[in-house]
């Protein structure tokens, strides 16, 4: 699915693919996450390019899960960047990591590109004319990044929000950060929110993936039974149920190590 945020934001995701946001500047374009294949990538970058006639300027990832870092290859003539940590989880990734996300037959043809500019926490930037601010701010991954645009009120929130599926909670998710994370965001008061996942929305998509956060960490500590979460239409509406059996697992994961 395709949607036209302003004159000069497009966001690219369907099915509950990740998302790649565009952002037109007066001379350039700025990709905000590249998706899970190069050829994919490719492909949003010449849609880029038809709809706005501009290069591309800039290429961030809000982190390192190959859903949003594994088309890197199709713009590495340009500047990628990230956090300083987001490259170092991505210089971890083995031939066999990748054959596992990949397979044989698109590895062999195909390789990863690192970002080649990182940042510890913040960073501002000004390119293509588009200003913009970029913060590691943790939680889904140790490396969640979000990408603040001030002054159009937009936020490209990466993992940090879901919207429509259920979150992806990872063995190395940090439940507290990640409720940390979506108070800062919630005082940044955006006008659209770009999730991860799903549909682009409002402010109110910041409550609902912390209400989500607050209520699987009740389920998974036995404060509340697997009838109350199910009767939860913030959990009941989501789809891809088999990721919330995942996040559960992980969850239990994360708790055990306290
Ligand atoms: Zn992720």
């Amino acid at each position: 699915m395709i949607r036209k945020l302003t004159e000069s934001i497009v966001v690219v995701g369907e099915g509950g693919s990740s998302n790649t946001t565009i952002v037109s500047g007066k001379t350039c374009l700025v990709i905000v996450d590249t998706s899970l294949f190069p050829e994919k990538a490719l492909k949003i970058r010449k849609f880029s390019q038809e709809i706005f006639g501009k290069p591309i300027g800039l290429v961030i990832n809000t982190h390192y899960h190959p859903d949003h870092t594994f088309g890197n290859s199709a713009f590495e003539d340009v500047n990628i960047v990230s956090s300083k940590l987001t490259r170092e989880f991505m210089e971890q990734m083995d031939r066999d990591y990748i054959v596992n996300i990949w397979g044989e037959e698109i590895a062999k043809k195909n390789h990863v590109s690192l970002p080649n500019t990182t940042f510890e926490e913040k960073l501002s930037l000004n390119e293509c004319g588009v200003k913009m601010k970029l913060c590691n701010l943790g939680g889904h991954t140790p490396d969640s990044t979000i990408v603040f645009l001030e002054r159009q009120g937009i936020l490209i929130a990466g993992d940090l929000i879901f919207n429509g599926y259920h979150l992806e909670i990872t063995d190395d998710s940090n439940i507290e950060d990640w409720k940390n994370a979506l108070n800062i965001l919630r005082d940044l008061s955006p006008f659209f929110v770009v999730p991860g996942h799903g549909e682009t929305g409002g402010i109110d998509l910041i409550k609902s993936t912390k209400d989500y956060l607050i209520r699987i960490e009740a389920f998974a500590e036995g404060r509340i039974s697997k009838e109350e979460l199910i009767s939860d239409r913030n959990f009941s509406d989501r789809d891809f149920p088999e990721l919330f059996v995942y996040s559960v697992e992980n969850i239990f994961k994360i708790l055990a190590r306290f």
